[in-house]
């Protein structure tokens, strides 16, 4: 058996069982079967050590958010997870490396019923790709492109937990526990994205940062919005970090929320409010949709936060 032999068995067997995996892995191809009436939801993400995660990051952590982040896009769809494939380019075979990073990567597959059904293994600079498959029906899948003058625009958890402890890592400053579960073990917010179909007009998970990403909402769906500030949903260090430094820029520009934003219309935002507590998950309202284009973000007070100084010249009206 050949180190990579090894590898393999590592993930032979990842996630639980499902009657739509005709065959996982082991073969030259997978043989998958989707249900009747579903579109099959695709998504892929890489990881590169260096730049998307410490080289030295816990395994495990690493395992567990390159597929976070697949199922953060699944989510974003209101698709239900049900496979995923794995690209693992390694610069060495470490087997301890791999077994944490495989105990990560079951620790999510499992509550979420993921199969791994195959993946790759090659020889190279650390980096890891993970492609996540799911099923929604074509008709209900919410896309970026369905917000309305006039809906609300909502977000899931809160803004910028990630942003701080990553802050605080490159700083070599020590860093709250909580936060740094926020940065390397990030939980999608997949069944409130579920329940969010038929309601949700438009739909987003955040990873590059609200501005960004609520950008490509606006973009797809042609109109403008007014957020408030005040009103965006923060966890108290980062309260305290922006109280301090008047920075916007750490709730509204920083990476890695996996948080969902979405629109729709206000009658159905006490519904969503209902469900999402039930799920345990809150949902803030932080603005609304207007006609036009860009992004305004209003400051107590009234004045208007230049979101140029974050560096998204996209916003530059
Ligand atoms: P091939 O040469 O036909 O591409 P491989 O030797 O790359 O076959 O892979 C053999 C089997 O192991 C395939 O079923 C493949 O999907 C699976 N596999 C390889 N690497 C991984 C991985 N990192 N995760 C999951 N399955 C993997
Ligand atoms: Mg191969």
């Amino acid at each position: 058996m050949s180190e990579f032999d090894l590898i393999r068995a590592c993930f032979t067997d990842v996630g639980p069982c499902r009657s739509d995996v005709g065959l996982g892995v082991g073969d030259d191809c997978a043989l998958l079967e989707v249900p009747a009436g579903q579109s099959l939801a695709v998504s892929m993400d890489t990881l590169v050590a260096g730049t998307h995660f410490f080289s030295d990051c816990d395994p495990s952590a690493v395992g567990y958010k390159s597929l976070a982040v697949g199922l953060s896009d699944l989510a974003a769809m209101g698709a239900d997870p049900a496979w995923s494939t794995l690209a693992l380019t390694l610069p060495r075979v470490d087997s301890d490396w791999v077994r944490e990073f495989a105990t990560g990567y079951s620790r999510l597959s499992k509550p979420y019923g993921m199969r791994l059904v195959g993946g790759d293994t090659t020889c190279g600079p650390l980096s890891v790709t993970v492609q996540v498959h799911g099923f929604v029906p074509p008709s209900a899948a919410v896309r970026r492109g369905g917000a309305r003058v006039g809906d609300l625009v909502c977000v899931s958890g809160t803004l910028g937990d990630a942003g701080l402890a990553l802050r605080h890592l490159l700083a070599g400053e020590a860093v709250d526990p909580s936060l740094r579960r926020r940065l390397e073990y990030p939980t999608p917010r997949v069944e409130l994205g579920r329940r969010l179909r038929g309601l949700a007009t438009a739909m987003i998970d955040i990873s590059d940062g609200l501005a960004a990403d609520l950008g490509h909402i606006l973009d797809a769906s042609r109109v403008a919005a007014e957020i408030d500030l005040m009103k965006l949903p923060l966890s108290p260090p980062v309260a305290d970090a922006v109280s301090e430094s008047s920075d916007w820029g750490l709730p509204l520009a920083s990476g890695d929320d996996y948080e969902l934003c979405f629109c729709l219309p206000a009658e159905r935002l006490m519904q969503v409010k209902d469900f999402a507590a039930s799920l345990g998950c809150s949902v803030a309202q932080i603005g609304v949709i207007r006609a036009g284009s860009g992004l305004t973000c209003r400051l107590p007070g009234g004045d208007i936060w230049p979101l140029a100084q974050v560096g998204y010249d996209h916003f530059l009206q």
